[in-house]
């Protein structure tokens, strides 16, 4: 996935969120634009070696080249309140084959993501957040699947509990 234009001061949380839940959603990584922050890459190095898996994170200087570039090989979409609701698209989407590259903005988005962009799909037509944006658009890509994921390496797992915390660790 794409965060375009993060600012460290600013969008601090919500950019790290928006790695968390890519990350626990199953996407395999997070390019984002705007400043290079390295408490960003700290965050998801730190939830990776505690809870598993390989999720990258690439700060990106160019992010409409590297949107023009993921083009030849793959399907861009656009999480945008102005693009087309999610429920008119989702099944287009899902039959396509190729790679996808989600794309959240920030601070206002060009034009040109809004061109380049396969699908522009809205999470209903109300401003809200990309970190909400995101979960809903990826729950419904996997229809659920994200709850059978399974991080490879984790140091630690959680134990499911109607009531409390329980943690294991696995080695
Ligand atoms: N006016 C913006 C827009 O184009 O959706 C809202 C800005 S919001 C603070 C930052 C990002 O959250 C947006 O660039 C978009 O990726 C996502 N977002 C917010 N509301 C959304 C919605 N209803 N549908 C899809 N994405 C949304």
């Amino acid at each position: 996935m794409l965060r375009f234009s993060h600012r460290v001061e600013r969008d601090k949380r919500v950019t790290a969120h928006v790695a968390l839940t890519s990350r626990a959603f199953g996407c395999r990584g997070m390019y984002y634009s705007g400043d290079a922050d390295p408490g960003l890459h700290r965050t998801v190095r730190e939830v990776n070696e505690r809870w598993g898996g390989e999720f990258l994170i690439q700060h990106v200087p160019e992010p409409l080249q590297l949107v023009r570039e993921w083009k030849r090989k793959g399907k861009v979409i656009h999480l945008t309140m102005y693009g087309l609701p999610l429920p008119q698209v989702i099944d287009e989407i899902r039959r396509d084959g190729l790679p996808k590259l989600v794309v959240v903005g920030g601070e206002k988005v060009p034009a040109e993501f809004f061109q380049l962009a396969d699908w522009n799909v809205s999470i209903t037509c109300q401003p809200h957040s990309e970190v909400g944006a995101l979960a809903v658009f990826l729950h419904e890509l996997l229809e659920g699947r994200e709850f059978g994921l399974e991080f490879k390496g984790a140091r630690l797992r959680v134990v499911p509990q109607a009531r409390g915390k329980r943690v294991e660790e696995t080695r």
